[in-house]
């Protein structure tokens, strides 16, 4: 088959529409087809006017067959588009299962570009006005999933955290407690204080600041929301500040809502 068309795999950044990159906004007006996930926010989607729009919404990416079946169509799509965007949540490359959609695409002889995007990490960092790599605290990061594919290995992701000075943990939200356990047991002190940020870049944020101790007791508080979980030396005055508001909530004639939630803003 002779391709016609390129296919690009595009970042839509963390769920704010306007956190688009201008190279993104220009290929949507262009596209002729767009395959978008879930979690892709529906003003953004709109941006593709003209563009036949496809869901292939796999909300965390993990069926290898509903993959296949997202490379073949975009195999196919640049058989008859010219203009095709597979719009992926945050940016492509990271935790996005973007090589499995490059590989099927050169084996098949289709161009395809990468377009990045805001990943879910730096829009929470953004949220927390707390720098990732704060001077004198974080000199590196790791980006880290417990997540295990369908026929992955297991990784030894906890100890990467554990080393690095910072962490930031996708796919994880729903497994507070393994996390939690996971790091103390591969060294970080049960102290080590973590930020929870749901929905970041969106009106619905909310962060949560808590320590790898209290971890598995704020895990019921998530909502439905994508959250990461952000892990440094850098949160701990946050940390502290909650712990403080909570256990003054505590006090019998205070109020019952947990306080260690923040809304939007700071
Ligand atoms: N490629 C994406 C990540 C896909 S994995 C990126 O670069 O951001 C999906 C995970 O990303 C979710 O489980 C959650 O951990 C995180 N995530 C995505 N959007 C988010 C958001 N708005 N706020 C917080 N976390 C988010």
């Amino acid at each position: 088959m002779s391709a016609k068309g390129v296919v690009y795999i595009v970042g839509a950044g963390p769920g704010a529409p306007d956190l688009l990159t201008l190279r993104a906004a220009e290929l949507l007006a262009r596209a002729d087809i767009v395959f978008h996930d879930a979690l892709v926010h529906p003003d953004t989607i709109a941006l593709a006017a003209r563009a036949e729009k496809v869901a292939v919404g796999k909300r965390c990416g993990k069926h290898s067959t509903a993959q296949k079946f997202i490379n073949k169509r975009l195999i196919d799509a640049a058989a008859h588009h010219r203009v095709v965007v597979r719009l992926k949540g945050g940016d492509p490359m990271l935790f996005g299962r973007a090589q499995e959609e490059i590989a099927a695409l050169d084996a098949a002889g289709v161009r395809c570009e990468v377009v990045p995007g805001v990943t879910a990490a730096l829009a929470a960092t953004a949220e927390l006005g707390i720098s990732l790599t704060q001077r004198g605290v974080a000199r590196s990061v790791a980006f880290a999933t417990p997540r295990v594919g369908e026929g992955e290995q297991a990784s030894d992701w906890a100890r990467s955290i554990a080393a690095a000075d910072a962490g930031a943990i996708y796919m994880g939200a729903g497994e507070a407690e393994a996390i939690a356990a996971a790091l103390i047991a591969a060294g970080k002190p049960p102290s080590t204080p973590v930020a929870v940020v749901e929905n970041a870049s969106l009106a619905t944020a909310r962060t949560i600041f808590t320590t790898l101790a209290a971890l598995p007791a704020l895990a019921g508080q998530q909502r439905a929301g994508p959250a990461v979980i952000l892990i440094g030396a850098q949160y701990r005055a946050r940390a502290r500040a909650m712990e403080r508001d909570a256990s003054e909530q505590r006090q019998p004639d205070a109020e019952s809502a947990p306080s260690s939630l923040a809304t939007r803003g700071r």
